[in-house]
């Protein structure tokens, strides 16, 4: 049987991370997140890899040719031998013409371009009204608030807006917001970076009939089983 080539597209808050396991899981195939093997490379002291860590840092995009190379290796590493789930990548229509090729060479192809489909507020409010327990229990003030307590609180100086403050009930404990997730201009300049990238990209896929759509804000079980349905449907 042909691989499992899977790219995963979704903006922030739209489950990206979980439905990358359930695939990962379900089909035995890795999560290749080029991020993550960026991060990972933070380790290395070779000059490609210092090279890599002050692009990352400096905010801007590796290039094509360093990130495809990267992509390569670990396409030919033995856990990838069936397929793999492709996260962050490719990021350019540039890497999204080496990935066919690549796949072409090896007699594969993509099987399709999986996008999470989450209307825009929906993703602001899962980004901003996220708070987490010390013990790493996740609520929402927008839609999971039942245990929480949550009030503004001015700030002393009235030099900032208010500031959202959510509590356990049960326990008094004081939950925690990302510092990426507590400004709200934080949020939607990632969620336009987003949309700014991805847009050209999904163009160039759904010109070759790749992209498949998932309702992303349904919850977190039926979306894994719509996965599961439109790869079946792609791969029959
Ligand atoms: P991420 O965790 O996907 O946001 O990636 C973190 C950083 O790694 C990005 O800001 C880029 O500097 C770099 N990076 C990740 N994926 C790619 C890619 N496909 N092409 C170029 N740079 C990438």
């Amino acid at each position: 049987m042909a691989g499992l080539y899977i790219i995963l597209m979704g903006v922030q808050g739209s489950g990206k991370g979980v439905q990358a396991a359930f695939i990962r899981d379900h089909y035995g195939i890795p999560h290749v997140s080029t991020g993550d093997l960026f991060r990972a490379m933070k380790t290395r002291t070779d000059s490609l890899a210092q090279q890599i860590q002050e692009i990352m840092k400096s905010g801007q995009l590796v290039s094509d040719e360093i990130t495809n190379a990267v992509v390569q290796e670990r396409l030919e590493q033995p856990d990838a031998a069936k397929g793999a789930i492709l996260d962050g990548y490719p990021r350019s229509p540039g890497q999204a013409q080496w990935l066919e090729s690549y796949l072409q060479s090896r007699g594969e192809s993509l099987t399709a371009v999986l996008l999470l489909d989450l209307d825009l507020y929906q993703a602001f409010r899962r980004a901003f009204g996220r708070v987490t327990s010390a013990s790493g229990e996740s609520y929402n003030i927008y839609s999971n608030s039942d245990g929480i307590e949550w009030a503004f609180v001015e700030d002393a100086n009235k030099q900032y807006p208010p500031r959202l403050e959510a509590t356990l009930k049960a326990t008094g404990e004081k939950l925690i917001r990302r510092a990426d997730d507590a400004s709200a201009h934080a949020i939607i300049q990632r969620i336009d970076t987003y949309l700014q990238t991805t847009q050209p990209l999904i163009e160039y896929f759904e010109s070759k009939g790749l992209v498949q759509r998932v309702d992303a804000s349904k919850p977190i079980e039926s979306v894994s089983r719509e996965i599961e349905q439109v790869i079946a449907s792609v791969r029959s």
